[in-house]
């Protein structure tokens, strides 16, 4: 599968934001958005300042997203028409499946610092879903879906510290000690914590 191989920071930077990428490093004095807020390829703060166009701020609104939750174009592309296919507001469903995606999960959970370790370890089989053996990182999971550690993975050292330092979102609940979380309600727009006007998104995809 394609995969990104520009450094993680540049996107953040890109972005102009923290878009937590790299697990720990990103809570650290490491980061390179908190040491150099201006975007690559600048001449330092200040540089390439310019009136950005309608259009302009559709796409970096959708890249925005799109670098967030780590997915390709073709995959968050598709995500979207999924979305719009639903019924409500296209841009609020779209955001909810972005969240249900079982990477997303495992990740808000905290039984990974980011969604790439996340997906790597969704990847690897370490994790069930109502008790079946699921790693697709890309399955929307759904209200009352319990995911959890199997059984031959929880003496994994990966596990030991889990629900330390963790916040876990209102919508679902997590056991360190069972090292199990359960999907109480599919999150509503104010349960995602992403800072984004989706609507710019739908419209961007509109054209
Ligand atoms: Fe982004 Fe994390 Fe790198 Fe900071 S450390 S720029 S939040 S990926």
């Amino acid at each position: 599968m394609a995969r990104y191989t520009e450094s993680s920071c540049r996107l953040c930077r890109r972005e102009g934001e923290k878009l937590f990428l790299k697990g720990q490093r990103c809570y650290s004095n490491k980061c390179s958005v908190a040491n150099r807020s201006y975007a690559p390829g600048q001449q330092g703060p200040g540089g390439g300042r310019r009136k950005v166009s309608e259009y302009g701020l559709q796409l970096r609104a959708k890249q925005k997203t799109k670098r967030f939750y780590g997915l390709q174009e073709t995959q968050f592309r598709n995500l979207f028409k999924k979305a719009a296919r639903l019924e409500g507001v296209t841009g609020e469903n779209f955001l909810r499946l972005l969240e249900l995606r079982m990477d997303n999960v495992v990740y808000r959970m905290g039984f990974a610092s980011s969604r790439a370790e996340a997906r790597q370890l969704v990847t690897h089989g370490h994790f069930v879903v109502n008790g079946k053996k699921k790693n697709i990182p890309s399955a929307i999971l759904q209200a009352g879906d319990v995911v959890e550690v199997k059984e031959s993975s929880r003496k994994s050292e990966k596990f030991k510290e889990l629900g330390k330092n963790t916040v876990i979102p209102n919508w679902l609940t997590f056991d360190p000690e069972l090292l199990k979380g359960t999907i109480v309600s599919e999150p509503t727009r104010d349960e995602v914590d992403i800072d984004v006007e989706e609507h710019l998104i739908v419209e961007l995809y509109s054209r």
